[in-house]
């Protein structure tokens, strides 16, 4: 399995996972003509694509599923509020509806969904496992719950929300109601957060983890990295190599 992330913070989403020249997208927050410009620039086809699962209908997530899902004759799968929610957005696509506990099997990869924290109408996250690799996408979620905890016990690779540095949140420049809305149970994981969820996932297994929806307001790569350090020197039980994702191009390729 392989996977990068062409994109990934409040301007949009997307991410491409691979295995035995089948692949599928988490998300997809970027433009037609953007996605295939950042596939290109990472090696990666976008014509091996099958499918799109969506997590939740906010913008950066969904805005460019509709046009990609149609140029590359894609299934759609998103839990049915997300669908409702997005049915504006989307346009005409191919639908499957996917609930909470459920697998789908595209290709070699069997993806799995499970419910997510958010303030979302019905927010999903995704785990994906290929022959003796896994992947798990954890972003958008105000916290982390037992569910989510479980299912990231054991992969080969996570990908966490490193959304916000509570300082820089707290003294930024957000009114005061998106602060709330941010730090809620229904927003976005903090480094410390996060630092505390890859503590507990964290495995001699964990290869890799990268660090997603890192703010551009209320945080910074470096002070995202350093949590995710801090936080493996102390736990002591796996030394994963450590990636800051950006909005801006794609992470390396991932090879599980
Ligand atoms: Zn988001
Ligand atoms: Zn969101």
């Amino acid at each position: 399995m392989r996977f990068c992330l062409l994109a990934s913070g409040s301007k949009g989403n997307a991410t491409y996972i691979e295995e035995n020249g089948a692949a599928i997208l988490i998300d997809n927050g970027l433009s037609l003509v953007q996605l295939q410009g950042r596939a290109k620039s990472a090696g990666l086809e976008l014509s091996k694509l099958k499918a799109v699962f969506i997590t939740h209908e906010h913008g950066d997530h969904v805005k460019g599923v509709g046009p990609l899902a149609r140029k590359y004759s894609l299934k759609v799968y998103a839990s049915p509020g997300t669908m409702m929610a997005a049915n504006g957005t989307l346009g005409r696509v191919d639908y499957e509806p996917i609930a909470s506990g459920e697998t789908v099997v595209a290709g070699s990869l069997k993806v799995s969904s499970f419910s997510s924290s958010h303030d979302a109408t019905e927010p999903l996250i995704y785990v994906v496992k290929g022959p003796g690799a896994s992947l798990g996408v954890a972003m958008d979620l105000g916290v982390v719950t037992h569910l989510i905890r479980q299912q990231f016990l054991n992969l080969t690779a996570a990908v966490i929300e490193f959304n916000h540095d509570l300082g820089m949140l707290i003294n930024g420049p957000y009114h005061y109601v998106l602060k709330q809305r941010v730090r809620s149970r229904v927003g976005h994981l903090s480094n410390e957060d996060a630092s505390v969820f890859l503590t507990e996932i964290l495995h001699q297994g964990l290869k890799h983890v990268v660090l997603g929806h890192i703010s551009e307001t209320n945080n910074l790569p470096e002070l995202a990295l350093q949590a995710a350090r801090e936080a493996l020197a102390k736990a002591r039980r796996g030394s994963p190599s450590l990636c800051a994702a950006s909005q801006w191009e794609p992470t390396p390729v991932f090879q599980l």
